[in-house]
């Protein structure tokens, strides 16, 4: 029988696995070694300063340890920092901390790989590996955090993978974050971001969850987003837009954000913008656009003019825009760009590209 991990388990579970255990004073105890974990950073039992024999009853009942190795850092010139972690099983994930005035962003992986083949992203060509466990993503996040020394504000899963394909994993990461005996990261500003897919982002609308989410749109135009993002064919726009107007009437004080990577000769042009104007007519929206950063060889980044330009066109739609510019992109840590350098050190390292039939795991339809 597997073990439930300690740095996964929440205090009311914690509570629940000590009282079975017959241990006295379970929630006391429970928040206390979440506090241990989640505060202070506790990763093996000799951290927890626990007497022998209560360590030992504990350890019958649950596994700890850490779950991840330091693999690799890099410090870009303008202070984003990239971690490269090894989970036990050799997988490899990134996290990314950006910093700017008043913020400390984690930027978390929640899946090692992905299996959804953006085309202007690297993580994509790696294929799905696996889910990340809730543990192993609080892990790098609390890692991270410690090793830059600093104390995250925010979370965004935007990292290698898509959060609602590992959808249970990611909410329960969320929550270990959120927890105010713990992170006490605020539920507002833990991002989740999705590349569209519609029965989870229904599934999130109608389970109320309190955290943001964000959803990678990138045209409005079937063709163009099909060529950008292989999803597309199994959620086309009509869908995915029906999904975005129920999530906006069920979180009518929150507004839809919108991602969009902007790629010259793409998805910039003035048919582009009719096409957002007349698919998304009455949804209330924020329209990030994020200039693409170069992590292949199939685009090309757009110049500061082609961006104000495009930017200037999309007033139009009456929305708020925003241009996302990506920290660390000039070193392979900006939005698209995880995993490029994992590619470049080793293009043939035993990464298989995800296999034809992997839409058929990514969402209730076939
Ligand atoms: S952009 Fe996101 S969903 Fe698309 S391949 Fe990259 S990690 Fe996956």
């Amino acid at each position: 029988m597997t073990l439930p991990h300690l740095g996964e388990v929440l205090p009311d579970a914690l509570g629940g696995i000590l009282a079975a255990a017959g241990l006295r004073h379970p929630t006391a105890l429970a928040e206390r070694l979440f506090r241990r974990v989640h505060q202070h950073g506790a990763l093996a039992w000799e951290d927890l300063g626990l007497k022998a024999t209560l360590r030992h009853r504990l350890a019958a009942r649950l596994a700890f340890g850490p779950r991840l190795s330091a693999a690799g850092e890099r410090i870009a010139a303008d202070g984003t920092r990239k971690f490269l972690w090894r989970l036990a099983d050799g997988e490899a994930i990134e996290t990314v901390l950006l910093r700017n005035l008043k913020t400390r962003t984690l930027c978390l992986s929640s899946q090692a790989g992905c299996a959804l083949r953006c085309a202007f992203c690297a993580t994509g060509r790696l294929g799905l590996r696996r889910d990340l466990a809730p543990g192993e993503i609080v892990e790098s996040a609390r890692r991270s955090a410690r090793a830059a020394g600093v104390r995250a504000s925010d979370v965004v899963f935007m990292g290698q993978g898509e959060p609602l394909h590992n959808y249970d994993g990611v909410v329960h990461a969320a929550r270990l974050l959120a927890d105010r005996r713990g992170a006490s990261i605020s539920p507002r500003r833990i991002t989740l971001s999705t590349a569209g897919l519609v029965p989870q982002i229904l599934r999130f609308a109608r389970e109320g969850q309190p955290w943001r989410l964000h959803v990678s749109l990138h045209s409005a135009v079937q063709e163009t987003r099909e060529r950008l993002m292989p999803i597309a064919r199994v959620y086309p726009i009509p869908d995915l837009v029906a999904a975005l107007r129920e999530l906006a009437a069920r979180r009518p004080r929150r507004w839809i954000t919108l991602q969009y990577v902007a790629i010259p000769g793409v998805n910039m042009d003035e048919a582009q913008v009719d096409a957002l104007e007349r698919e998304l007519g009455g949804l209330r929206y924020i329209l990030n656009v994020i200039p693409y950063n170069d992590a292949g060889p199939d685009f090309r980044a757009p110049t500061w003019r082609e961006v104000k330009d495009f930017t200037t066109r999309l007033r139009r739609l009456g929305c708020p825009v925003k241009v996302r510019y990506s920290g660390g992109k000039r070193e392979g840590m900006g939005c698209g760009q995880l995993s490029a350098e994992r590619l470049a050190l080793a293009p043939t390292g035993g990464h298989v590209l995800a296999p034809p039939g992997i839409f058929s795991d990514v969402g209730v339809r076939g």
